[in-house]
């Protein structure tokens, strides 16, 4: 009964109950959300991506690549793959390896390399995999063997765990059909550079508390293998529900979350598992005994995510269906004489193709209004480079008329983790194109005191069960609302690659219309949400410390 668990490598860096669900007969008809677009453009990204590799990587190996097919169902390439194995195949391309019953395991490796009469993984990324450095191992791409690997004098590691977590899969795998080379656990990983390979050792003690990543990850799969048995043989469930980050991208968030509401799963309030599960270790399971608590008493368990003080306010908002809740009896929000609000649509890691903003307040001889400055070339492209200069220029002059006028100024975005890396990537990328400005400008910029992130003022200034993101709060607090009903990031991205004509097809006019509505409601949702932060209103709001 055991041997039908077979388990990918994926499970040992994924949510416990989401294996359980995976394997529990009975969830076979549980609700579950099809793939978000996000994740169907990533998986064909990731997809073209490696195929490029795969192509670089054949052309300079000749004969001694193979690639098994991959339009073979999965019994024909793992007998494809074992077979040019035991020939000794120098380098074998999108291998599927015998799967191993009794360890329950199953899976491969985009490249399996011949070293000392057994092979070792190489797998292909798309994100990452060093930083400017030293130190990391690494053998050129074209010699993606071990034998090649130098101490690189230009990169450090990024140490990424699910890589390693797959690498110790895939050898595990090697192992067990007998494949393996002998001595340490080593494997090899590609990144989106595309430009070495960086090879890891796995027994080397890394991880925290000393132990090695084969060691985490051995420890990491027997949990999941024991949950997923328990699961597909009717046992004891071995996990449970419990709202963690992973839920917001997870298919089956449609059967948990009606789930942890009804029971009033105190997950529903907290942030990260640590705090979870201390508070559950402590008896407190619900968001109900939460909110029983007394917020300035003595921690009913050591909390890291969150205060405990603002874990039970949070407790009682929820309780009350409330959006959100004040921190403090009064509210502070930086307002100047000439305002600017900002927002960035970007797509993926590709490039930023729009900077919105929104000028309001004393005259400064300037038009006031939205405006954006666009780049409909498809990102990447050196046309960026001309949109974010005229952006920076229009900027510079805003800040400059305001300072001869003695103005304050004061420019805010919504998190501005984005903003301001698009920044600081535009300099880098662009650096003496014309306008483009020197990075010491923008840091200077955006370290000052006239660039304001309101997330970061909401979230210092109020506790909101919902989330704090512009489309939960605007509409929440300040009555905002979006022209277009399916305005959200994630569509963003698909009217995006219609309005550039990325599949190919002409350009669409009607999307790059759809993407600028899109871009001035976000800019006047932070201009409403910052209004109504310094109004009157605000106190409508409920101080949580009178809940
Ligand atoms: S929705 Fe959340 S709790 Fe449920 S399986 Fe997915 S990640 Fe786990």
């Amino acid at each position: 009964m055991n041997s039908v668990v077979l388990l990918d490598a994926a499970v040992v860096t994924r949510c416990r109950r989401r294996v359980h669900l995976e394997h529990d007969p009975g969830a076979a008809d549980a609700p579950r959300a099809a793939l978000d677009a996000t994740t169907q453009r990533r998986i064909a990204d990731t997809a073209a991506h490696r195929r490029s590799v795969a192509d670089r990587l054949a052309e300079h190996h000749g004969a001694d690549w193979v690639e098994v097919p991959p339009e073979l169902p999965a019994e024909q390439r793992r007998a494809a793959t074992l077979a040019l194995l035991v020939q000794g195949v120098p380098f074998v391309w999108g291998g599927l390896l015998p799967a191993d019953p009794s360890g329950g395991r199953r899976g491969g490796a985009e490249l399996l390399v011949r070293h000392r009469g057994g092979y070792l993984p190489v797998i292909v990324v798309r994100h990452k995999v060093t930083d400017p450095g030293s130190g990391a191992r690494t053998s050129p791409l074209t010699q993606p063997v071990l034998a090649a690997a130098r101490t690189d004098p230009q990169r450090k590691v990024r140490p990424q765990s699910r890589d390693q977590m797959r690498l110790a899969h895939t050898l595990r795998l090697l192992q067990a059909a007998g494949l393996a080379t002998g001595g340490r656990a080593v494997g090899g990983v590609i990144g989106l550079e595309a430009d070495v390979v960086v090879w890891y050792d796995l027994d080397s003690p890394t991880w925290s508390g000393g132990h090695t990543a084969m060691v985490e990850y051995d420890a990491r799969f027997a949990d999941r293998l024991a949950v997923a048995r328990a699961a597909a043989t009717g046992g004891q469930p071995l996990a449970q529900p419990s709202r963690v980050t992973e839920c917001r991208s997870c298919p089956w968030w449609p059967t948990c979350g009606p789930a942890l509401r009804a029971s009033r799963d105190v997950s529903m309030v907290l942030r990260g598992v640590e705090d979870t599960r201390a508070l559950r270790a402590a008896g407190v399971c619900t968001v109900d005994a939460l909110a029983a608590l007394d917020p300035v008493g003595y921690p009913a368990a050591p909390m890291v995510g969150m205060s405990f003080r603002d874990a039970v306010w949070l407790a009682r908002a929820w309780q009350r269906d409330l959006a959100l809740v004040r921190r403090h009896r009064r509210i502070v929000m930086r307002r100047a004489d000439v305002e600017v609000d900002v927002d960035m649509e970007s797509f993926d890691e590709a490039g930023a193709y729009l900077w919105g903003c929104l000028l309001s307040g004393s005259d400064i001889g300037m038009p006031g209004g939205y405006r954006a400055f666009a780049t409909w070339e498809p990102v990447p492209t050196p046309d960026e480079a001309r949109s974010f200069a005229a952006f920076w220029s229009w900027l510079t002059d805003v800040r400059s008329r305001a300072a001869e006028r003695g103005l304050s100024l004061a420019a805010y975005c919504y998190n501005e983790q984005a903003e301001n890396r698009w920044m600081l990537s535009s300099v880098e990328r662009f650096a003496g194109a014309p306008g483009i400005p020197t990075a010491a400008a923008v840091r200077e910029f955006i370290s000052s005191e006239a660039w304001v992130d309101l997330y970061g003022v909401v979230d210092a200034e109020f506790l909101c069960p919902r989330g704090k993101g512009l489309k939960t709060i605007a509409p929440a607090a300040a009555g905002f609302s979006w022209h277009d009903p399916e305005a959200g990031g994630e569509n963003s991205m698909r009217w995006y690659f219609d309005a550039v004509g990325l599949g190919g097809g002409e350009p669409d006019l009607a999307q790059r219309a759809r993407l600028l509505t899109y871009n001035a409601d976000d800019v006047r949702a932070t201009h409403a949400l910052r209004l109504w932060m310094s109004s009157e209103r605000v106190n409508d709001v409920p101080y949580a410390g009178d809940l």
